[in-house]
């Protein structure tokens, strides 16, 4: 497939955008609201439903998604959020935290109808994805970039948009120095559970930090609700060995681990259809990307920054990135617009990264970590104004203004 247009005084006129996940759709409705003409290309061969748990969605996200008017069509598939609840294993409430004034809240998403809702929305403004693509290598030259498939099949575009996740092959072909992930210790599960036998959380979602593992729910007022475990493990596990094992291995086991908490997790797992639970894989964390482009090549979302799992940012932030990339390219030629992509978005991303990169740790913590943790949570978070962190939550992106 070739789509090259070539440049105009270095404006981009057509891009090919690896990866079909969160990024990768709003990059090309972004770059499409842009008058830049994009094709998403996607490893897998189908789609991605029933694929990973459920997410939070901050605020800034949804200014990203409004910016390019796919903001109502993710709030249709998402639920509220009044605030967050952290408990101890042993019930006692360690913090809480509400909705910032003024800041809409975060809403929780199950990650396959998230997918879902962007991938609809693409297809209506007749974006094409071309799925069973998995890039392996890239070449460019004055004229364009072409990217190089698995299957033998190659793509020539202005410019290559890397929005393949967190194992970015794309960011390994820009900088083949750069860091591979590191394993953070521990793996997700989760399910939708339509009587959960458990009284609603008025809009809270409640947070355990168990002896063995870190136990999250929200029950709704008509009974329906859903969880989420992390768990911490000895060596990674990617969703398809998780599968592999079955929902009712990891029911039983989750059971286990989550007994002697003083949380609903027996009801709620035994509550839950082991033919629907959701496997998310690993947490990873991703070292500090050194280059986010080279020539014709650029990173977004979690390929270029991925803030740890339990921030509830990563996805928010890809669609910060994607939407505010492609106003760069719409309004500078190539070397200009990515410098400008990259200015705009480093400082802003890397502060959210670091800030929120210890909590994995606390989710993983042994024994004597626990008890340290427990005793210091509630007094680091009486001295943490809530207000202090609202700068996360405000992104709002005027996609018509000029980036200058
Ligand atoms: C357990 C867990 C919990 C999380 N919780 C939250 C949360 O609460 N809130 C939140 O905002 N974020 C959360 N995240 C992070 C969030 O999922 C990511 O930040 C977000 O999905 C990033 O979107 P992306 O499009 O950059 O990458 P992805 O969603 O990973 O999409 C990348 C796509 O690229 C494709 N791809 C990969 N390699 C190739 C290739 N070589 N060629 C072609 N295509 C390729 C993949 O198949 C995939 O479809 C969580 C992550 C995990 C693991």
């Amino acid at each position: 497939m070739t789509n090259s247009t070539g440049t105009t005084k270095g404006k981009v006129r057509s891009a090919l955008v690896i990866g079909g996940g969160v990024a990768g759709p709003v990059t090309a409705m972004a770059l499409q609201q842009a008058g830049i003409e994009a094709t998403v290309f996607e490893a897998y061969d189908r789609p991605a439903d029933g694929i990973g748990g459920g997410m939070g969605l901050a605020p800034n996200g949804f200014q990203a998604f409004d910016a390019i008017g796919v903001g109502d069509a993710i709030r249709a598939v998402s639920t509220e959020m009044n605030g967050i609840v952290l408990r101890s294993w042993n019930g006692k409430k360690l913090a809480e935290f509400g909705t910032l004034p003024g800041i809409d809240p975060t809403r929780f998403v199950i990650r396959a109808e998230l997918f879902r809702a962007l991938r609809e929305a693409a297809a209506k403004r007749e974006l094409t994805t071309v799925y069973g693509r998995r890039i392996v290598d890239a070449s460019q030259d004055a004229d364009g970039v072409t990217a190089h498939f698995e299957d033998g099949s190659t793509a020539t575009g202005d410019v290559l948009i890397g929005a393949d996740g967190l194992r970015s092959t794309v960011r390994r072909l820009i900088d083949p120095a750069a860091s591979a992930p590191r394993f953070a210790g521990t793996a997700g599960f989760g399910a939708m559970v339509t009587d959960a036998g458990v009284a609603p959380t008025d809009g809270m979602m409640h947070m355990a930090f168990g002896k063995r593992c870190f136990f999250a729910w929200q029950v709704l007022a008509d009974g329906t609700g859903f969880w989420f475990v992390n768990l911490p493990v000895a060596r990674p596990l990617t969703p398809s060995e998780q599968r592999e094992r079955g929902g009712a291995y990891w029911l039983e086991h989750l059971t286990e681990v989550c007994e002697g908490d003083v949380t609903p997790a027996g009801r709620m797992l035994a509550a839950t259809d082991p033919t629907a639970m959701l496997f998310a894989g690993s947490t990873e964390s991703l070292p500090r990307s050194v280059r986010w482009s080279r020539g014709r090549m650029v990173l977004t979302g979690d390929a270029a920054h991925a803030p740890s799992s339990s921030s509830g940012q990563g996805a928010s932030l890809a669609a910060e990135s994607s939407v505010e990339l492609a106003r760069c390219l719409r309004d500078l030629p190539l070397p200009q617009a990515l410098a400008r992509y990259e200015e705009l978005r480093r400082p802003r991303v890397e502060r959210i990264v670091k800030e929120t990169a210890r909590t994995n740790a606390r989710k993983a913590a042994g024994p004597v970590g626990r008890v340290v943790r427990d005793a210091l949570l509630p007094v680091m978070f009486k001295l943490v104004k809530p207000e202090k962190n609202a700068w996360q939550f405000r992104y709002p992106i005027d996609f018509d203004a000029p980036v200058g």
